[in-house]
């Protein structure tokens, strides 16, 4: 059997029946709550970024570089397919707080390359388009 009580609280017992007071209770309250205990959410999330990053490592453990093949986690990078596409390195989100499904979305938006294939396709991609730009401007090259 269910009891339902219906109270009726007077508006002086009960201040926050008003929902922007109640907002503001609410976000002093939070600020309060989180200066109290902020040492604990630093711990917490320090917990969660170094939880984060050995999961990252584990995770590298199971890729090879699509170039050369070595699999090595040590030396995998993620590198971005489109460039437009690209949100911030993979490598940076574990200590930027970001969550493990955030980071798998922009891993979805990579291939895993070692650090040297990584850094020969990223020249090579600069140049390709350093020789366009200098092809175009006419400026530089009056002569072209
Ligand atoms: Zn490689």
């Amino acid at each position: 059997m269910l009891n339902v009580y219906i109270v009726n609280i007077p508006s002086e017992i009960m201040p926050y029946k008003d929902r922007q007071k109640g907002l503001t209770y609410q976000r002093i309250y939070n600020k309060k709550h989180y200066s109290r205990r902020k040492q604990y959410y630093r711990e917490k999330n320090k917990e969660r970024r170094k939880e984060t990053q050995i999961w990252l490592r584990e995770y590298k453990k199971t890729l090879k570089c699509v170039k050369c093949f070595i699999q090595d986690f040590r030396c995998i990078d993620f590198n971005h397919k489109k460039k437009q596409d690209k949100l911030i390195d993979v490598s940076k989100m574990p200590s930027y707080g970001y969550s493990k499904e955030t980071i798998m979305k922009e891993i979805n938006k990579c291939e895993p390359m070692c650090r040297n294939c990584h850094a020969i396709h990223t020249y090579e991609n600069k140049d390709f388009l350093y020789r366009k730009r200098v092809r175009n401007d006419s400026n530089i090259h009056p002569s072209a």
